[in-house]
């Protein structure tokens, strides 16, 4: 065997695991494996294997932009909008690559193992779109990234968006978008579904529409979003953004809702970070969260996952490419307190993005790609609690990325301490901020 990690901790397996590894795949995971049969081993002490982290939605072409060509004043959605409208409208090829790929070695660093990005096709040009065809291809060895062809300033408000949607897809982009809310009605948003549906239908792909993005307690897009889905047989293939609007719907409406998007196999994608930041903003007090209603989705048997969405844009000023804060702030917001609920809120960044993104081969298993992502660690609750460092992140069988172990000096007077917060569970409280391995 190429490489054996011995001493894994598996979530929700007990006891420690040995990985063996060949021609970059899984060949067998036991109790047991002897040293000599490997030509090199890792030992892990316990630390946590995930396969790796998904970000089930961002935005890849305007990443990195922040101040670009000015800061976003009223933190509203829409002031977003227009900033990268004025932006888009000059932007080159080459900066956009620059960008997108300094991004991806950060997201790479921090276990990340595929995007799926959004890519704004309401230019002629196309720029933004041929720029993340080249970053797809130039990362594939090391990040898998999805693209959806997303009519930012309307599929039906702007003429010839049908046009450049279509071409988008024939360049090769893989997944249907939409902003139902963005159309100048409801009825226009509905259509939109339905004509985006079609088009995802006759070419065979997925559809990922940002949808509801609001605190409108009336707005139902995700209903038509789900009847068309069910209407032309696309179970399983169709997620919907945000719903942050559901936050605000009323309750019974939303049980009834809720059996709708479970019968058409919806897959919903909270971006919790871009979410607590961007909704709310008429609001006095008390504000709402605008948070979609994850546990209770959960508990009807939909699919959720979560994205990041943006890292330093027009929208959003702070991230790191790490879904650990991302997931941290699902498990706050949405008060996901009990000890499942940490096992869930990460499979949202793991096992289940999977599944919105239809990535097979993906668990640690036999005969599976080995991909793993090694964090300082011992289960859910302290990834979350601690967002450790990636110790290791291994691609089909190689490191691609490693981070030192985390932990912290403290001097009190003359006494010098050494904190590893792995070690002190309960006691101990991050004082140091993480440094990128690369730059
Ligand atoms: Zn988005």
């Amino acid at each position: 065997m190429e490489l054996i990690i011995q001493n894994a901790t598996l979530l929700n397996q007990p006891g420690l695991h040995h990985i063996g590894v060949e021609h970059g795949r899984i060949v067998t995971i036991d109790t047991e494996i002897p040293v000599s049969a490997a030509a090199r081993t890792l030992d892990l002490a316990g630390n946590c294997v995930v396969p790796y982290f998904i970000d089930s939605h961002f935005h890849l072409d305007s990443v990195l932009s922040l101040g670009n060509p000015r800061f976003n004043q009223s933190g509203t959605l829409f002031e977003g909008i227009e900033i990268w409208g004025e932006l888009k409208a000059e932007i080159s090829r080459e900066e956009i690559v620059q960008r997108a790929t300094q991004y991806c070695k950060w997201a790479i660093a921090q276990g990340i193992g595929a995007i799926r990005s959004h890519v704004d096709v309401s230019e002629k040009t196309l720029t933004t779109v041929e720029a993340l065809l080249e970053v797809r291809e130039a990362m594939k060895e090391f990040l898998t990234i999805q693209l959806v062809a997303f009519p930012q300033d309307g599929y039906l408000r702007v003429p010839g968006q049908d046009r450049l949607l279509a071409r988008a897809l024939d360049m090769g982009v893989d997944v249907v978008g939409g902003i139902p809310h963005g159309e100048r009605t409801m009825a226009d948003g509905a259509e939109s579904i339905r004509q985006l549906c079609e088009i995802a239908a006759a070419r065979g792909l997925r559809v990922d529409m940002h949808c509801d993005e609001s605190d409108d307690p009336l707005s139902r897009h995700i209903e038509a979003l789900a009847y068309h889905t069910q209407r032309l047989g696309l179970h399983g293939r169709v997620s919907a953004s945000h719903l942050t609007s559901m936050h605000s719907m009323d309750h019974y409406y939303v049980s009834k809702l809720l059996t709708l998007m479970a019968e058409a196999r919806i897959h919903a994608i909270s971006n919790p970070l871009i979410n607590i930041t961007l909704q709310g903003r008429h609001d006095t007090y008390p504000k709402r969260r605008g948070i979609t209603r994850i546990p209770e989705m959960l508990e009807k048997g939909i699919n959720v996952s979560l994205g990041h969405d943006c890292v330093m844009d027009p929208w959003y000023a702070m991230g790191r490419a790490d879904m650990l804060e991302v997931a941290s702030m699902a498990w706050h917001l949405c008060q996901m307190t009990r000890p499942s609920q940490s096992e869930d809120v990460i499979e949202m960044i793991t096992s289940r993005a999977a599944a919105t993104l239809g990535i097979e081969d993906y668990q640690t298993e036999v005969g599976n790609p080995a991909n793993f992502v090694v964090l300082q660690a011992q289960s859910a609750h302290d990834m979350l609690r601690l967002k450790p460092n990636r110790l290791y992140v291994i691609r089909n069988g190689k490191i691609i990325a490693q981070s030192a172990p985390q932990y912290s000096t403290v001097t009190l007077g003359d006494q010098v301490t050494e904190i590893d917060f792995n070690k002190e569970k309960g006691f101990a409280t991050p004082s140091k901020a993480t440094v990128f391995p690369i730059s």
